[in-house]
């Protein structure tokens, strides 16, 4: 027996412990994209308004179709016409309101006017090329749902019921802290021996604000006990909850595990995840804490799976699990393994669709299997590959957005 965590089990748990933030913010349109609604936005107004065209043409009653018709009124979009008069027709345009009177709209590629007075070919049903009032969106219905994730087309359809400002959930601040006496800035100079660039940061950093959350950077610390502790402190004080980096396998360096049980509580995980096995989750003082690996793969993986719903959860998002695709292995996995395994894939659509090419450099350190790949190949625990085998995939901009 494995005592090794499902990933859909270690998700659960930490759901179950994410508390959303309360406080909301009013935010002008133009500023909310990204941001998630924290009420419920309700139109007080039908869109579209009226009845309007959905053809530039002739707008008439649809029993007088066969019947030579004067042209009786031209009306542009943005003028409102007059009542159409029987055996009579309008001229009209896209999303000009329909006159009263009539109850159709006749393409102009199927009309011939001459001298002010229209024919029609063809036969004519009621209501064609009419766009109904409120088809869009009804007076006193929800426009967009608390939780949703502030998309383009959301602040569109927002707009659309004329509100300029929505009322979101503030952003969350989330306190990033990286472990290890190995790590030195970038730009801060030439490494030292044994040291290396801290990356992790950045890539958390990013990942952060591609959720719009609040990055709030706590910097590196070394690896001893105090400065670990005054650290964790620290960040929990700063943050609406605390992510770290490293320093929680259970290494004599890693201090990030006993520091976090004595300010709080923690759970340290071995997750049946590739990368990334090692994952603590627990809380200081009342903040919640996760602690990532520190492989800079593991890193990014464990941070989409686990902590980027955790996140998005105490963000008020309503966010579902991310889409997953079928594509065709272009790789074997010919040794089943006892957890499930992230392989770094490029995804092609070959014109009858999706191939996964595998990095050929899985290792949990090499970052550019990341970087170098646009989707994450999920191979289940006890499964093997055979090329031409279909597999689940998540491209990573279901993940990094
Ligand atoms: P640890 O879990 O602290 O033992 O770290 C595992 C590996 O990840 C080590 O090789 C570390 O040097 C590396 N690592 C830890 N933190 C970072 C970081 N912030 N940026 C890049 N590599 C890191
Ligand atoms: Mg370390």
């Amino acid at each position: 027996m494995s005592s090794l965590l499902p990933v859909a089990e270690a998700l659960q748990r930490v759901l179950a412990a994410a508390r959303p933030v309360s406080e909301a913010v009013e935010l002008p349109l133009l500023k909310a994209l990204g941001h998630v609604v924290s009420h419920d936005v309700v139109s007080a107004v039908d869109v579209p308004p009226s009845d309007n065209s959905a053809m530039d043409g002739y707008a008439l009653r649809a029993a007088d179709a066969g019947y030579p018709l004067p042209v009786s009124q031209r009306i542009p979009a943005g003028a409102m016409g007059t009542q159409l008069e029987p055996l009579t027709a309008a001229r009209i345009f896209t999303g000009a309101p329909i006159p009263p009177g009539a109850d159709a709209v006749v393409m102009q590629e199927n009309c011939d006017e001459v001298s002010g007075v229209l024919t029609v070919r063809g036969g004519v049903n009621a209501g064609l090329n009419i766009r109904t009032r409120g088809q869009d969106i009804r007076s006193g219905s929800v426009a967009v749902a608390r939780g949703r994730i502030l998309r383009p087309q959301d602040l569109g359809l927002v707009a659309s019921i004329g509100c300029a400002t929505v009322n979101v959930f503030r952003p969350l601040r989330v306190a990033l802290l990286s472990t290890g006496s190995e790590l030195m800035e970038p730009g801060s100079g030439e490494l030292p021996r044994g040291g290396i660039y801290n990356s992790n940061r950045y890539t958390l950093a990013g990942l952060l604000s591609a959720m719009h959350m609040e990055c709030v950077d706590c910097g590196i610390v070394a690896d001893n006990p105090e400065a670990t502790a005054n650290a964790l402190v620290d960040a929990a004080a700063r943050g609406d909850c605390v992510i770290t980096t490293g320093g929680v396998s259970v290494g004599e360096e890693d201090h990030v595990k006993l520091q976090v049980e004595r300010l709080g509580r923690l759970d340290l995980w071995k997750l049946a995840i590739k990368p990334g096995k090692p994952l603590a989750f627990g809380s200081i003082g009342d903040k919640p804490f996760i602690g990532l690996p520190g492989n800079p793969t593991s890193v990014f993986v464990t941070f989409c799976l686990i902590a980027r719903p955790f996140l998005l959860k105490m963000q008020g998002a309503n966010e579902d699990s991310p889409l997953s695709l079928q594509a065709q292995a272009d790789f074997a996995v010919t040794r089943p393994g006892d957890r499930q395994e992230y392989l770094r894939v490029t995804l092609e659509s070959d014109g009858h669709g999706l191939r996964a090419l595998r990095h050929p450099d899985q290792s949990s350190g090499v970052l550019s299997s990341v970087s170098h790949s646009n989707a994450l190949a999920v191979i289940p625990p006890g499964t093997t590959v055979a090329p031409g085998d279909s597999v689940e995939v998540i491209p990573l901009d279901f993940l990094v957005r």
